[in-house]
């Protein structure tokens, strides 16, 4: 099987326009006989929806969530990236470009991501319209701040709540096109199961999660934006409702999943703390604006922060990467904290964490300018640990965070299945093997604001409209394979419980497809996650029935497609005979111990293609050319 991007011709800065012209219109008054479904209310769905809606398609929405607003995006808390050189200090569409591509470790597509970087400013401008709270200097202009991976200040935020903000902005424009007719909106609802018929994507079989009806929802077109697959680990600063069903149902369908092994491990958590923990906080990257990350020097140094002097504090960043310094990319802040912590020289009760210390840019601002800038996050800290940020440097250790990796689309964001879009986190696009911080929600809202709008017309424009029905064979056989799927899961037979198993698979990938891989490590968590399969199906325990609330039933589902996914996931470290951004094998490091590149061999985004439960998936390469920068090893130094 041959990938084809779709990349339009013509040189990098016109691509997006050219294609925009070149793309076939839907003539106005034709948009309202064509319907499309969109699953998922976060950024990328809640803008996808608003918008299509907004041109006059018929459009159907759906999400976990008794509100959209409940959306995984509402937590996102550090700002979003956008190149408009507020603060005069170098940035442009090029550089946010370059930023990004290197940030990603060169395993991302050109075209895809110039095209980000140049509606990154659409999207402010959009925003502020819609009334989002961004935060302001003094004489009213947009504040920005610096994130990591950057040596410019390109962060829009509005406090450590960016997410809400821009969610409820979305929301509204979301809720005016429910109340004018144009999205008719299916609040606790899970897609169960992609309806293919004739090889295109015709829509959907929905779980009702309150009744646990099934319901047939026919389209022209489907869009997932359906987030992405942390929760792998069981252990992320994702919402317990982030799942990889969505997109495994439509792998199983035919869709391919693009460079699953990609996962960011997010280097400032609250750590840990006890073995029934389901859920673990990020702290902001924000906060390495002012907060400055160290160690003490000596292996097993169990004094107080503040009684360990300056000459036996290691602030190993600000020393190894002197030009990036507290705000280097997130793989390398994470992997270097495995590295003073596996040495020894990590603090709190566990060993697993290290300081991120606010003294200085409180001795140099004042508390109340910290506290302005990033209140919200010192309190919620203080919540959690019972301990007072402000006078004690916190304790953070890296977490599981976001899915880089994500079904494989065309430049136009559509799968692998004809009619099948995928948007925001659940595609893999723009991010390559390491995503920068404040550029997912860059990359949600150009998915659903400014992409989708143009490339579903494109689609849409040849198709007939109202070529699928619910009456038809495709929708009966996906609803009674949904149903056989359920008797199967709802067999009472075993003692294990949902959590408990998925908590072991978390454990198995973050030990061996973690922040840092061997190997031999590969090849155990596979055989491990096999075992692991063996005892879902034959130990797990379940209660109630199909016909009813269940959410037993609903984890039971998502639990069996983390077990599968794994696996996609672990072959695809394997596969990758290299270190490059999140993907670090030890086999492959620099003298530095920093991820070593194989350009020669794996230049590529490698997708995998399922072929039967039982089968191995085929592994597909889209090769990635560069012909607008320059391949070279990564360095922040
Ligand atoms: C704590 C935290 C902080 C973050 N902070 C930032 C930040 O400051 N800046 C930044 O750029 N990024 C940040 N991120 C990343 C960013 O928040 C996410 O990548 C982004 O919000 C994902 O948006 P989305 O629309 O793709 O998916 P989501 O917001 O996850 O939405 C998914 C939607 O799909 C629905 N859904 C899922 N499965 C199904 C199904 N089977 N059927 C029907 N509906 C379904 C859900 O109900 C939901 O509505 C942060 C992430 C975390 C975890």
């Amino acid at each position: 099987m041959a990938l084809d991007a779709k990349i339009p011709d013509g040189p990098l800065e016109e691509k997006w326009d050219r294609h925009r012209f070149e793309m076939k219109l839907v003539n106005p008054a034709n948009k309202r006989k064509y319907s499309v479904i969109v699953l998922g209310t976060g950024l990328a769905g809640a803008s996808a929806s608003a918008t299509l809606a907004e041109l006059g398609y018929r459009v159907k929405t759906f999400c976990l969530q008794d509100s959209p607003r409940r959306a995984h995006s509402i937590a996102a808390q550090g700002g979003i990236n956008a190149a408009k050189n507020y603060q005069n200090d170098g940035d442009s569409v090029r550089r946010l470009f370059y930023d990004t591509i290197k940030g990603g470790d060169f395993r991302s597509r050109e075209a895809n991501v110039y095209r980000l970087a140049q509606l990154s400013c659409n999207i402010i401008d959009q925003c502020v319209a819609q009334g989002v709270p961004f935060a302001r200097e003094y004489g009213g202009h947009l504040a920005n701040r610096s994130f990591g991976g950057a040596q410019v200040s390109r962060t829009f935020y509005a406090r450590g709540q960016t997410g809400q903000q821009l969610l409820l902005g979305a929301y509204g424009a979301l809720s005016r096109q429910v109340a004018a007719g144009g999205v008719t909106l299916f609040t606790r609802r899970e897609m169960v199961e992609l309806v293919v018929e004739d090889g295109r994507a015709a829509g959907i079989i929905a779980r009702n999660l309150v009744t646990g009806e099934l319901e047939r929802h026919a389209a022209d077109a489907v869009v997932m934006a359906t987030g992405g697959y942390g929760n792998v680990y069981y252990l992320s600063t994702n919402a317990m409702s982030c799942n990889v069903s969505a997109a495994m149902i439509a792998y199983r369908k035919g869709a391919l999943f693009a460079n699953p092994c990609f996962t960011q491990i997010h280097p400032t958590c609250i750590p840990v703390h006890g073995t029934w923990q389901s859920k673990l906080t990020l702290m902001s990257e924000s906060l390495r604006n002012d907060g400055r990350v160290w160690v003490p020097k000596k292996t097993g140094d169990t004094r107080e922060p503040r009684l360990i002097p300056e000459a036996d504090r290691d602030y190993y960043l600000e020393r190894k990467y002197p030009a990036f310094g507290n705000l280097v990319p997130r793989d390398v802040a994470s992997r270097n904290a495995k590295e003073q912590c596996d040495a020894g020289r990590g603090v709190g009760e566990t060993g697993y964490a290290v300081y991120l210390d606010f003294r200085d840019a409180i001795e140099r601002d004042g508390e109340e300018v910290i506290r302005r800038k990033y209140g919200n996050l010192f309190s919620m800290y203080q919540r959690i640990t019972d301990e007072d940020p402000y006078g004690t440097p916190m304790r953070i250790y890296p977490a599981s965070h976001y899915a880089m990796g994500g079904l494989w689309v065309d430049y136009n964001l559509m799968s692998t299945i004809p009619g099948l879009f995928v948007l925001g986190e659940a595609n893999f696009s723009d991010h390559g093997a390491n995503r920068l911080g404040a550029s997912a929600l860059m990359q949600g809202l150009a998915d659903g604001y400014f992409i989708i709008p143009y490339t579903l017309g494109g689609y849409l424009a040849d198709r007939p409209f109202g070529a699928h029905k619910e009456s038809s064979d495709a929708f009966t056989e996906a609803e009674a394979a949904v149903k056989a799927r359920i008797e199967r899961l709802l067999v009472p037979t075993g003692r294990r419980t949902c959590d408990d198993i998925h908590r072991e698979l978390g454990r198995i990938v973050w030990e061996h497809c973690g922040m840092s891989r061997t190997n031999e490590g590969l090849e155990e968590a596979l055989s491990q996650v096999e075992a692991l399969e063996a005892v879902f199906r034959q130990d797990l325990a379940m209660v109630g029935t199909a016909d009813s609330f269940n959410q037993n039933l609903e984890k039971a589902m998502r639990v069996s497609d983390f077990l599968s996914f794994s696996k996609v996931m672990i072959a695809d470290a394997r596969a990758r005979q290299e270190s490059c951004g999140s993907h670090y094998n030890q086999a492959f490091q620099t003298e530095d111990h920093e991820a070593l590149r194989d350009d020669a061999h794996f230049t590529h985004v490698a997708a995998w293609r399922h072929r039967g439960e039982d089968e191995e998936p085929e592994r597909v390469v889209e090769e990635l050319s560069f012909e607008h920068v320059t391949l070279s090893q990564r360095s922040y130094k």
